[in-house]
């Protein structure tokens, strides 16, 4: 296909003119679709029903620390421990579990240092400023962490092989005040990238000029491969970060959130064990204990990493006929036109699309007009400015397939008729 700024005006004005027929028709149609947000469809959620039957009335409920029924064991039940554990790649006795979901973990995270500082370092109110590094583009959530309170985010390009980490280093290595670091290291959210073996290597041969500096690592998706068969994998950044003598620096995170129930999951944090001391000061104050009844469900359903694994590839083989429709429409439909740019990943929960400079808000208020709900256009960046304007987050997850199909056609137009508007310009 001829790139469009090869067009002549004219070759593009009667484009336009049956582009917008098309569209017009797609309007009429009423449709509500929805490419926004990364939740798992129903058929994804059924997968864990049985997930409720293995504790009823008649169940014990005896972990190895005892009744679950009751309040105590702050840190989690021992079989929690060694399966989130498993999942995320470290050894049972550097695990906290945590509560229903990985996010309120992080946000903790965050306000503990906050308020009373990490490992008895200056609480971070206390400092004039306070700076986070964000990986862009990346997920939203994180960003509205940092700036609920008030920490200066800064961005930090993607590459193929992670974050820009001459940028990194130079921040992280000079700044005092750059404090952390937001990570999604496996399948990102939402260019689907892996970091790479030597990515991981200079995260943890990081020379922090704050000794306070931490890393989130939100493995989110560390089991969430698209092609069980070969999937991506990364370093554990926990045993390389105590080989480079920052055994401290990481806090690597995950959830069953997409394994099992969002909001019903089990989460947990691995991390040193003088972490682990500094966030019980907090945890023994804020709570006497997590849901060890849902923590025990998830161990007695899965029993080990091996169920997880055979509960992963189930939902892959829901999911990945979702992310192909969705590469073999604009691959149908833009390829060539040189007018956007996508990730096509091999786990995770997202496709990242690159528009034209300047055309995301746009597409994605077009899209809006025609039906078709999408994540809004600058989310993937801190304060939900884009510089570009031009990245788009698709999650093809939730819809039907029919549903996806149809969104992702209709987002084709959109690219389509906006990227002309602008090369008319
Ligand atoms: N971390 C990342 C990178 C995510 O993409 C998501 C959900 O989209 C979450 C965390 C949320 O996980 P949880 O439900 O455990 O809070």
């Amino acid at each position: 296909m001829k790139p469009y700024r090869e067009m002549s005006k004219e070759e593009l004005a009667s484009l336009k003119e049956q582009l917008e027929a098309v569209y017009k028709e797609y309007q009429g149609k009423n449709l509500s679709l929805n490419m926004a947000r990364g939740k798992p469809c129903k058929e994804q959620l059924d997968l864990s029903l049985p997930m409720m039957d293995v504790l009823n009335s008649s169940s014990d409920y005896i972990s190895a620390d005892g009744d679950v029924r009751n309040y105590g064991i702050l840190t989690g039940i021992q079989e929690a421990k060694e399966l989130m554990g498993a999942m995320m790649d470290a050894p049972a006795e550097n695990i906290v579990m945590y509560g229903n979901a990985s996010l309120t973990l992080m946000f903790d995270t965050v306000s503990r240092a906050w308020t009373h500082g990490v490992c008895g370092s200056t609480p971070w109110c206390k400092l004039d400023k306070v700076k986070f590094l964000c990986p862009v583009p990346g997920y939203d959530r994180h960003f509205a962490i940092t700036q609920y309170f008030g920490i200066e985010m800064i961005n930090i390009p993607m590459t193929a092989d992670g974050p820009d980490m001459d940028l990194v280093e130079k921040y992280v290595n000079n700044d005092e005040t750059v404090k952390g670091i937001w990570c999604v290291p496996l399948y990102s959210n939402p260019s689907g990238q892996s970091y790479s073996d030597e990515t991981v290597k200079r995260f943890a041969n990081l020379k922090p000029a704050a000794k306070d500096f931490r890393i989130i690592w939100d493995n989110a998706y560390c089991v969430h491969h698209l092609h069980p068969d070969h999937p991506d994998h990364i370093l554990d950044i926990l045993s390389e970060c105590a080989k480079a003598g920052n055994p401290d620096m990481v806090y690597k995170i995950g959830s069953t959130a997409k394994i099992t129930f969002p909001g019903s999951a089990i989460s947990a944090i691995a991390t040193s064990k003088a972490n682990i001391e500094d966030m019980k000061k907090q945890m023994n104050v804020q709570f006497i204990s997590h849901d060890k009844i849902n923590q025990l469900r998830h161990v007695r359903f899965f029993k080990n990493l091996d169920g997880i694994k055979a509960q992963m590839a189930k939902h892959a083989a829901i999911l990945c006929p979702k992310f192909e429709a969705v590469d073999e429409i604009l691959n149908k439909e833009l390829a060539g036109l040189e007018i956007g740019k996508w990730t096509k990943p091999n786990g995770g929960y997202f496709v990242s699309f690159d528009s034209l400079d300047g055309c995301a808000k746009a597409i994605v208020a077009k899209c809006k007009d025609a039906g078709v709900v999408m994540t809004g256009a600058g989310a993937t960046y801190p304060y939900g400015k884009d510089p570009h304007d031009s990245n788009i987050r698709i999650a093809p997850s939730f819809p039907t397939l029919e549903d996806l199909k149809l969104a992702a056609e209709i987002f084709c137009v959109c690219v389509k008729l906006v990227s002309i508007d602008k090369l008319l310009a």
